[in-house]
C-alpha cells in the first residue's frame, strides 16, 4: 500500500496517543519530544496517555515530570507489573480522543509515522495498522516470528498479520469496541481482528531499539504463542479428538495385525518393547489432552474470578477510566 501525500489541510479533532512503558526511562522524553513536535501538525487538540506498566527503573519519575510540565501528557501508573495487554488497555481506556493511536514507549515505533495514519484514518478507514518490514530485526527474531505466525494461524479464526503489531490508529468506536471485550486473558492481536471495521495498511521499515531492552525473552514468547492458540477458540480441543482418532484407528489396525499373526503362525514371545512403546506413548499423549483441557479450565477460572485487569497507583488526571470518558479531571481524592 503506497503513503498518501504528505500535505493534507485536514487535521483530525482530538488525537490520543497510548503509550505502554516497562522500564523506558532511557525512552521516554526524547519520544515525549517528537510527540510534542508532530501532533500539533495532525490534530486540533492531543493527549499522550503513558502508561507506567510497574516499571523498576526512573519511569515513573520521569511520566511524572513529564505531566507536570505538559497538561496535554496524562500519566498513570500501575501498582505492579501486569502486562503490556493490561497497560494498553489502560491507556485506551484513559483515551479520549475521537481517534488514538497505540504505540510503544522503546522509539522502535516511528513517530513520524503518525501523520500518515491520520490521514487514512481522516479517509474513512477505523483501523490504521502500521505494518513493519522485518529488515533491521535480528535473524533469530526473525524466524521465531515467522514460526509462531505459521503455527498460531491455522488453528485460530481470526487472520493474525505477520509484522502487523501494536502499532495503530483507532477510531472512537474501534476502541469503544475494544474496551468493551472484557476478557481477562486478552490478546490484542485477535481482539483487533474480531472487531474488524474498515482498516488499511501502512509498510515502515522497523527500527532497533535505541535505548533499554526489550522485555520478550523466548519464555515469554511461547508463552504468548499459548495465549494465542487458547485464547481465541476451542480448536485445540477439536485437534486433540482428532488425534485420539487417529491413536484409535491405528491402535485397530495393529490389534489386527496381531489377531492375524496370531491366527497364521499361532501364539510368540510377548513383545516386551511394543508394550511399552505403547504404555509410553499413551500416557504422554494422555498427559498432552489433559493439559490442553486444564488450560481451558484454567481460563474459565481466571474469567470468572472477574479481576481487573490492572491497578493503579498513579493517575494525574484522577479521572475516572471508562469508554470515552467525561473530560477534565474529577475531583477523586
Ligand atoms: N511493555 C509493557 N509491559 C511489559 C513489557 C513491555 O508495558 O511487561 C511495553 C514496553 O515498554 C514497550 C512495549 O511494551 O513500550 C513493547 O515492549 P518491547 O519493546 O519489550 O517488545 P518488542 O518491541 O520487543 O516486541
Ligand atoms: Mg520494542
Amino acid at each position: 500500500m503506497t503513503n498518501p501525500p504528505a500535505e493534507r489541510a485536514e487535521r483530525c479533532a482530538s488525537l490520543s496517543v497510548v503509550v505502554p512503558c516497562h522500564n523506558e526511562e532511557a525512552n521516554l522524553e526524547e519520544l515525549h519530544r517528537r510527540l510534542a513536535a508532530t501532533l500539533p501538525q495532525v490534530a486540533e487538540t492531543w493527549q499522550v496517555v503513558l502508561v507506567d506498566d510497574g516499571s523498576t527503573d526512573g519511569t515513573a519519575r520521569i511520566g511524572l515530570e513529564l505531566a507536570a510540565a505538559d497538561p496535554s501528557v496524562q500519566f498513570l501508573s500501575f501498582s505492579r507489573n501486569f502486562g503490556k495487554e493490561a497497560a494498553m488497555l489502560a491507556g485506551l481506556e484513559h483515551a479520549r480522543g475521537a481517534a488514538v493511536v497505540l504505540m510503544d514507549g522503546d522509539l522502535q515505533h516511528p513517530v513520524e509515522l503518525i501523520p500518515a495514519l491520520v490521514a487514512r484514518h481522516l479517509d474513512g478507514f477505523d483501523q490504521v495498522v502500521a505494518r513493519r518490514s522485518r529488515t533491521a530485526d535480528p535473524k533469530v527474531r526473525t524466524a521465531l516470528s515467522r514460526a509462531f505466525y505459521r503455527v498460531v494461524d491455522p488453528l485460530i479464526d481470526v487472520p493474525l498479520d505477520d509484522g502487523a503489531g501494536d502499532f495503530r490508529l483507532l477510531s472512537r468506536r474501534a476502541v469503544d469496541a475494544l474496551v468493551a471485550l472484557r476478557e481477562s486473558n486478552r490478546f490484542s492481536k485477535g481482539l483487533y481482528s474480531w472487531i474488524g471495521f474498515p482498516t488499511a495498511m501502512i509498510d515502515y521499515d522497523n527500527v532497533q531499539r535505541d535505548a533499554g531492552r526489550s522485555s520478550w525473552t523466548l519464555r515469554t514468547l511461547l508463552d504468548y504463542a499459548i495465549d494465542g492458540i487458547l485464547s481465541f477458540n476451542t480448536k485445540p480441543l477439536r485437534v486433540v479428538i482428532w488425534l485420539g482418532l487417529w491413536m484409535v484407528g491405528l491402535m485397530l489396525l495393529y490389534v489386527v495385525w496381531l489377531v492375524v499373526g496370531v491366527a497364521a503362525f499361532g501364539v510368540e514371545t510377548p513383545g516386551y518393547v511394543t508394550t511399552i512403546a505403547a504404555l509410553v506413548l499413551l500416557a504422554g499423549v494422555q498427559l498432552i489432552v489433559t493439559g490442553v483441557i486444564g488450560e481451558y479450565v484454567g481460563r474459565i477460572y481466571s474469567e470468572v474470578k472477574r479481576r481487573p485487569a490492572y491497578l493503579l497507583r498513579v493517575d494525574t488526571a484522577e479521572q475516572p477510566a471508562g469508554p470515552g470518558g467525561g473530560p477534565g479531571p474529577a475531583d477523586r481524592a
